[in-house]
């Protein structure tokens, strides 16, 4: 749009004028790129965001980013890409100068990170910058050095294939822009949640991020042939270990698109957004529309006001998407939009629906509603029906989703085998059993650990410990916010004496602790009188409870960065849960199991340890060759 203006003021420029002096002028190159690095850098990262995405179109497979003073004085990204011929070196510094398209018609086939060629450009004009460039067939590379536009020098160089470039002292031309930067910690920010992105869209190459002297990331090219393992390994190279376990793998496609990548199980959703990753053709994005999808794939299944972890990878036909709406690129159009947020949103519940997350839904249940469907193919008569049942079931209360889960199927093509088993086992067990239409479905406890409960698709097993913290987190955590935890008075009060440190971290949490139902009072110097614990906690006494409860606190804080009340509840759920090797009564793995089911997220434990296994009727069947 720049360009116009300029032909238009060439032309205005040859009328001769000698009354009214003209007063349009050509801006200089260096001003004009100024102008538009206002659009294109707004801050470090952006440049950051800019050199790496100019090493990915490189074709590197390795891409290194050293930066000094969050950006400000430093950033260097080199990379052992394709590099730049001397000509090329020069050109790539001009405006409106790329090699990646040629023609209108080339916007609606890009697959590359860049095509505005204007990136380099508007760094060059507010910074200094030095570049040193090869390609593979040459033998020395271009040392390029440019200060606000101006080239200061350009020599052959020994040096790497590949591109290495320095985007020195930022806007040092421009101190208005220079002073609007934020603080180190800030800036930082930023160049990291740019360094996430390109790093998880690009599990084939290895990264590394040094600040100063830290090596903040050193993650080698992921190993994994397949595309969600290779995810996986970026993701827990990233963000750490804990990732591992919470990752459910996701995959839908139509002709149309195709949406990949994992979503994180419930259990890990988080307070605060921000580990939501969504990308078109590999570039990042942000979508409120689609990221709406995706929050409706995981309704009745998260926490409240809580934001799961997603990396969705959306591949589509770029003719089908319009890029170019805005400089920095996050926003995209689709000339589908519905389409693919319906794609989206049945990726991501199919991958809640086969991990357990969600209800399971059972395919075979119900036979005669594929073939009912007649001439379609079976696959999306699934889907139908698959669509079906998850919406009745989001629909309805999750007590009665689970509730279905259980409803004993003694009919059906394949369970006769196991049922008839299961109810030799129970009419052993439940002999006393004084309401055997709702206990019959318990079959045993198994080493004191695991509750097995006959299901209707199968067999279930739950793990005791794991699901009574889920039970007593949910429970506590009501009873904080509602102020709702009833209180065992003590016949005996006992005195506690803390280590100071204990002591102070006691005082400060008085609030909450009471919340929980404890009650005490301050009983000399770091010393406390416990009269009265949270009711209806068995197995545990008032001082293993306490002091418990403050050494789980410690250990969470130290591991966990969870806010103080949910470190608290979390902490006590641990502390006065069912251990494991515990042996129950019927009627408490009973009372245990209603209640989980009662649990907004029954499936994990407050760690994100599973809760509960099914053995599905199936797998016996095909283990007994019985398919
Ligand atoms: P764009 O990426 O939109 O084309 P840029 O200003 O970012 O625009 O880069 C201009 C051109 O310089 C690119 O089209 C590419 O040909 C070349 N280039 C930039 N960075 C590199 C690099 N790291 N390796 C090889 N070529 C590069
Ligand atoms: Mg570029």
């Amino acid at each position: 749009m720049l360009n116009r203006g300029i032909f238009v003021s060439l032309e205005i420029r040859k009328i001769p004028s000698f009354f009214m002096p003209d007063i349009i002028q050509l801006l200089p190159d260096s001003i004009a790129n100024q102008i538009a690095a206002g659009e294109v850098v707004q801050r470090p990262a952006s440049a950051v965001k800019e050199l790496m995405e100019n090493a990915i179109d490189a074709n590197a497979n390795s891409i290194r980013l050293i930066v000094k003073d969050a950006g400000k004085s430093l950033i260097q990204v080199i990379d052992n890409g394709s590099g730049m011929s001397e000509t090329d070196a020069r050109m790539s510094l001009e405006r409106h100068a790329t090699s990646k398209i040629r023609k209108a018609e080339d916007l609606f086939t890009i697959r590359t990170m860049g095509f505005r060629g204007e990136a380099l450009a508007s760094i060059a004009a507010v910074a200094q910058l030095e570049m040193k460039t090869r390609k593979a067939d040459q033998e020395l590379g271009t040392l390029l050095v440019v200060e606000g536009s101006d080239v200061k020098k350009q020599e052959p160089v020994a040096c790497e294939k590949g591109t290495n470039i320095c985007v020195k002292n930022l806007f040092y031309n421009i101190p208005a822009r220079r002073n609007f930067l934020k603080s180190n910690p800030v800036e930082l920010r930023h160049i990291i949640d740019e360094f996430h992105r390109l790093a998880l869209a690009n599990t084939e190459i290895s990264f590394s991020f040094t600040q100063g002297d830290e090596v903040v990331y050193d993650l080698p090219a992921a190993k994994s042939t397949s595309f969600t393992g290779a995810l996986g390994q970026r993701i827990v190279n990233l963000f750490g270990k804990t990732y591992q376990e919470q990752l459910a793998p996701c995959q839908e496609e139509t002709d149309y698109v195709k949406v990949s990548g994992v979503v994180g199980k419930p259990e890990f959703a988080r307070k605060t957004r921000g580990e939501q990753f969504l990308f078109v053709n590999k570039r990042f994005i942000r979508s409120n529309y689609l990221n709406h999808a995706v929050m409706t794939a995981f309704e009745g299944l998260l926490p409240e006001n809580s934001f799961p972890f997603y990396v969705l990878f959306i591949e589509i036909d770029p003719k089908h998407i319009d890029v170019n709406v805005h400089p920095t690129k996050t926003e995209i159009k689709f000339d589908d939009e519905r389409a693919v947020y319906a794609v989206v949103r049945a990726a991501v519940r199919q991958a809640l629906g086969a991990h357990n997350l969600a209800p399971s839904i059972d395919f075979h249940e119900d036979i005669n509603l594929i073939t009912k469907l007649g001439n379609t193919s079976t696959e999306s008569a699934k889907q139908v029906y698959f669509e079906e049942r998850f919406q009745s079931s989001l629909n309805k209360s999750n007590q009665q989703n689970w509730e279905k889960l259980f409803e004993t199927e003694l009919g059906t093509k394949f369970s006769q085998p196991v049922s008839q088993q299961s109810i030799k086992i129970e009419s052993d067990l439940s002999g006393s059993n004084p309401n055997p239409e709702t206990e019959e479905k318990i079959i045993a406890q198994l080493h004191n650990r695991y509750i097995l409960r006959q299901i209707k698709n199968g067999l279930m097993i739950v793990d005791q410990q794991s699901a009574h913290e889920r039970v007593l987190f949910e429970k506590f955590a009501e009873d904080l916010k509602y102020r709702s935890a009833a209180t065992q008075q003590s016949l005996f009060p006992k005195t506690i004496t803390f280590p100071a440190a204990d002591f102070a971290l006691i005082m400060e949490m008085e609030q909450e602790i009471k919340g929980l139902g404890f009650r005490f009072e301050v009983f000399g110097k770091n010393t406390l009188l416990i009269n009265g614990v949270p009711a209806n906690l068995k197995h545990v006494t008032e001082k293993d409870l306490f002091e418990g409860l403050i050494d789980q606190f410690k250990h969470n804080q130290s591991e966990l960065s969870l806010p103080l009340q949910e470190n608290l509840t979390r902490a006590l759920a641990k502390r006065a849960s069912i251990k494991n090797g515990q042996k129950l009564e019927r009627e408490e793995m009973q009372e245990l199991l209603n209640s989980l089911f009662l649990c907004k997220t029954p499936n994990y434990s407050p760690e994100g340890k599973p809760t509960f296994y099914i053995f599905e009727v199936g797998k016996l069947e095909s283990y007994f060759n019985r398919l």
